[in-house]
């Protein structure tokens, strides 16, 4: 966002407005973070703000602070369209084409007279708004909200509880500092956001040291389902509805399953292909280490996309046809995939 750009969006947001922020569907820790941290921030002038999720989000993230005044779309129709409908800016947060929202609220969204925001760091995006932060080097977007805000010369603003948000959409989007997204700047941000407030150690363990023993249960079993395709230093693994059911799966269970695949030395594609009966469709998450690019391969064959090295897509077919259809492309690659 050049200079003139960012000074009419600070103009805009200098008067009380009605604004809508919203995470992509089946929001992860990103989405969640940037999401309530941005409300958070903004509920401390006159505006009327509200964060309108298009579905649920996984119970360690429940937790975060303002967690319980999100609104969701498929729960809360009436009222989030009446908010869609109201609002003078909608934020749109952690992804880059409304359809990443799901089609009804897509459409919604579409139909709005407001003016849009978008702050986000994935490839390739596919609706323009008015206002668009959009950094692809970023490890995650709620970096860019503690940009946003600084750049907006009110860091004095991040309390602990922006802090805590902001640190787990960095925390959870970097797998803990880990990817290469990681820069020495993203590290100074965390160092901020700790001084601020951002109790670093209890929120790791809030995320990720919460499991039930059933989640436990579910990763043996699609541990065992792992396959290794040495020639194509490729790893996959499923989740089908019977396991599902016999583990009482619940929403963000099956997060980081697809990071195991990942773990094998050599490999540089890793998939996840689960089942889910109600949209009847296969959702699959991609991982992959160095130039390969999951984005690229997600949306070629899986209408999908995302980054370079973590994307997802899907696929209406069954799972052992989409399966088949992923073992029968992964030759093209051969050659990107042994590097
Ligand atoms: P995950 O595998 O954790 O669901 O998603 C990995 C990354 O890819 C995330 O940044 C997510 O926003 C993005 N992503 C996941 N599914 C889709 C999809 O169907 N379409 C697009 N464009 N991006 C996706
Ligand atoms: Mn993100």
């Amino acid at each position: 966002m050049n200079n003139e750009t960012f000074d009419s969006l600070k103009q805009l947001l200098s008067q009380p407005k009605k604004i809508v922020i919203v995470p992509h569907q089946n929001p992860d820790g990103d989405a969640m973070g940037s999401t309530l941290a941005l409300a958070t921030y903004l509920n401390k002038f006159e505006h009327l703000v509200t964060v309108i999720a298009p579905n649920d989000y996984p119970k360690f993230l429940k937790w975060l602070p303002e967690s319980d005044k999100v609104v969701f779309f498929d729960r809360d129709n009436s009222k989030a369209n009446m908010l869609i409908d109201e609002a003078e800016i909608i934020f749109i947060l952690d992804f880059n084409d409304l359809h990443r929202t799901g089609d009804a609220m897509a459409k919604a969204l579409e139909n709005s007279k407001a003016t849009f925001v978008m702050i986000d760091h994935h490839q390739q995006p596919e609706f323009y708004t008015e206002f668009m932060y959009s950094d692809v080097a970023m490890c995650s977007t709620s970096q860019m909200v503690y940009h946003f805000i600084e750049r907006l010369a009110d860091l004095e603003k991040i309390d602990a509880a922006i802090a805590t948000c902001l640190y787990v959409g960095i925390m959870t989007d970097t797998g803990s500092f880990k990817y290469k997204t990681t820069t020495s700047t993203t590290h100074r941000v965390i160092a901020e956001l700790i001084d601020r407030g951002a109790q670093n150690s209890t929120i790791h363990n809030q995320v990720y040291d919460t499991n039930t023993y059933q989640r436990l249960q579910l990763l043996g079993s699609v541990l065992k389902n792992l396959q290794v395709l040495p020639k194509y230093n490729t790893a996959y693994m499923y989740l089908t509805e019977a396991d599902k059911q016999a583990y009482d799966f619940k929403k963000g269970d099956s997060e980081g399953f697809v990071n195991y695949c990942l773990s094998i030395e050599n490999i540089v594609l890793a998939a996840i292909f689960i089942e889910d009966k109600a949209q009847g469709i296969i959702k699959m998450s991609l991982r992959s280490k160095g130039n390969f690019s999951v984005n690229d391969f997600a949306r070629r064959h899986f209408s999908g996309g995302g980054h370079i090295n973590a994307a997802g897509g899907r696929s209406p077919s069954d799972l052992k046809s989409t399966i088949k259809k992923f073992l029968d492309v992964l030759p093209q690659y051969t050659k990107a995939l042994n590097k």
